[in-house]
């Protein structure tokens, strides 16, 4: 049987991932990246301090969301070392200096809750109630089935679909907890890229969703070196099965008649399908359709996280915790807030435009300690503060003093800040400018009402949920399609199955 052609257009996780699958399902796949190499917002930069180099993930960093089986049949598994710290998890609520151990086992953390913030809710229920969405989740992950409300509830039974999946986050978390500190721990992730309200419609799903990944089991974790080895690795490895990938190529117009892709360079590429593994804005610049075009424009974009990476000259020593103990490289997580009014207040004043920075949550990425255990020993100790929420329209460079309250709020916990010799400072505007994603929205497109699980789609073909508006060669799988963003390749995957299965 002679091979169908796919041309790829993108190079980020999920173009590499639906590339790996569909040349090895009989098609022949050309990628074409408009960037000077591939990953996407899965890459790297370079500092050099005092002489010496360093690397560090320019946009992503830690890996968590990726399905076990992506990481096993595209041969990454075999490729890269990865880690996933064993000790709990910490946070801490600056206002009063609580600092509560998040548990692997319900039963501890019950415990934990009870003690440090006076919960009285059902923490083990929640947990049991969270497995098994995630695990809906992720066997439709694997089946490449198209998120369904009637099937979810089929599976999960009615009230329980209606909680987690179409219901709010504040009466998912109301449901199960009494104490404000437990529901913003368990709630934070709602906003984790886009400043989406605990009220809306659908908003509680965002909370398994970000747990759905199985590589960890559900936790996150390091590669060693640093995560863009995902997408170096995956761009080695489907160059090794014959994938053409172009880069530095800047797309001059698609014929929809002939079926080709022209560049400007003067190379052209046949297709039999065409499928867009970027955001879901720019395609339209090359397609002529002007009910899609309608219907993107209308799409809410905004994105409120921020990334400091900072560089320390010895290796740091977190308050309360000895020098050498198993929780240097867990995740932290620094709350400014101690109630979900304030969180939902501030995360919308965010949106809004009304503040650059409305202090919310920064989850603290301890990526040094991560690489010492994976044996991976670099010149300098490194943190990473993934922060929330930053408004979308100034550039990093052009806020220094918010550069610096995010540092000193970590700070403050860590016993040698006088080590932090340099740090790097990114906004939703430096992604947008650096990563083009549309209002520097790490998932491309807000997880929001209208536009998350079963509505996070473009297609306008019953039964093909990847299509590209009405149009049956042409398909989406950028983080914008379902589930969402993230090192994953789950929507690369997800469009690979929904190709083959038509
Ligand atoms: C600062 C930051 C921190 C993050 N932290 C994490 C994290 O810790 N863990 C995690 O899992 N995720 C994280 N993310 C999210 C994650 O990086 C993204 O959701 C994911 O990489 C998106 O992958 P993608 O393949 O869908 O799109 P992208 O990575 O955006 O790739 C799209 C590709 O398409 C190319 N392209 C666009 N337009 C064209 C065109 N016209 N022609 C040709 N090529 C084109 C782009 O150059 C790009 O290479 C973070 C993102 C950022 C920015």
């Amino acid at each position: 049987m002679s091979k169908k052609k796919a041309v790829v257009i993108g190079a980020g996780v999920n173009g590499l991932v639906l590339s790996n699958y569909l040349q090895k399902n009989n098609y022949d796949v050309k990628i074409i990246e408009k960037s000077s190499k591939i990953g996407g917002a899965c890459t790297f930069d370079k500092i050099k301090i005092d002489n010496k180099n360093i690397d560090f993930a320019k946009g992503a960093t830690v890996l968590g969301m990726m399905p076990d089986f992506i990481f096993n049949d595209t041969g990454l598994s075999n490729k890269l070392k990865i880690y996933s710290p064993e000790y709990q998890k910490i946070v801490y609520f600056e206002n009063d200096n609580t600092e509560i151990n998040i548990y692997k086992d319900p039963n501890r953390l019950e415990k934990e809750l009870y003690d440090k913030v006076g919960e009285r809710g059902r923490v083990k229920e929640f947990r049991e109630d969270e497995n098994r969405v995630i695990k809906y989740i992720q066997e439709g992950y694997l089946k490449g089935e198209a998120p369904s409300f009637h099937k979810a509830s089929k599976v999960l039974g009615e009230d329980l679909a209606q909680l987690w999946i179409r219901g709010t986050a504040r009466n998912l978390l109301d449901y199960y907890f009494t104490s404000e500190k437990t529901k913003l721990y368990m709630g934070m992730t709602v906003i984790e890229s886009s400043p989406e309200s605990i009220d809306s419609e659908g908003s509680a799903f965002i909370i398994p969703l970000m747990d759905s990944g199985s590589v960890f089991g559900g936790y996150w974790g390091y590669v060693k070196h640093g995560i863009w080895q995902v997408t170096e690795e995956l761009g080695l490895l489907n160059e090794s099965i014959g994938i053409e990938i172009n880069t530095s190529s800047v797309i001059k117009s698609i014929d929809r008649e002939r079926k080709k892709v022209m560049l400007n360079d003067g190379k052209s590429f046949d297709y039999d399908i065409l499928i867009f593994a970027t955001d879901p804005v720019s395609p339209m610049k090359y397609i002529d359709n002007e009910s899609l075009k309608k219907s993107i424009i209308k799409r809410k974009y905004t994105g409120t996280s921020g990334k400091v990476t900072a560089f320390f000259k010895n290796k740091v020593r977190w308050v309360n915790h000895s020098d050498n103990d198993d929780s240097l490289s867990s995740f932290r997580f620094i709350f400014s807030v101690d109630n979900l009014d304030d969180f939902e207040i501030k995360s919308q004043n965010t949106l809004n435009g009304l503040k650059d920075y409305e202090p919310g949550y920064i989850q603290v990425y301890c990526e040094g300690a991560g690489q010492r255990k994976l044996g991976n020993d670099e010149p300098f100790d490194k943190l990473i503060f993934f922060t929330k929420n930053l408004s979308y329209d100034k550039k990093g460079e052009e806020l220094p003093h918010i550069h610096e309250e995010i540092k000193n709020k970590v700070f403050k916990y860590i016993s040698n800040p006088e080590d932090c010799i340099g740090s790097v400072f990114l906004t939703p505007k430096d992604m947008n400018e650096q990563f083009y994603f549309p209002e520097g929205n790490i998932d491309h497109m807000m997880l929001t009402e209208g536009q998350n699980f079963d509505k996070r789609t473009f297609s306008k073909i019953d039964g093909s949920f990847y299509s590209y508006g009405n149009m049956k060669d042409i398909f989406y799988c950028g983080a914008g399609s379902y589930p969402c963003g993230s090192v994953a390749g789950t929507a690369g995957y997800m469009c690979f199955k929904n190709i083959i299965n038509n």
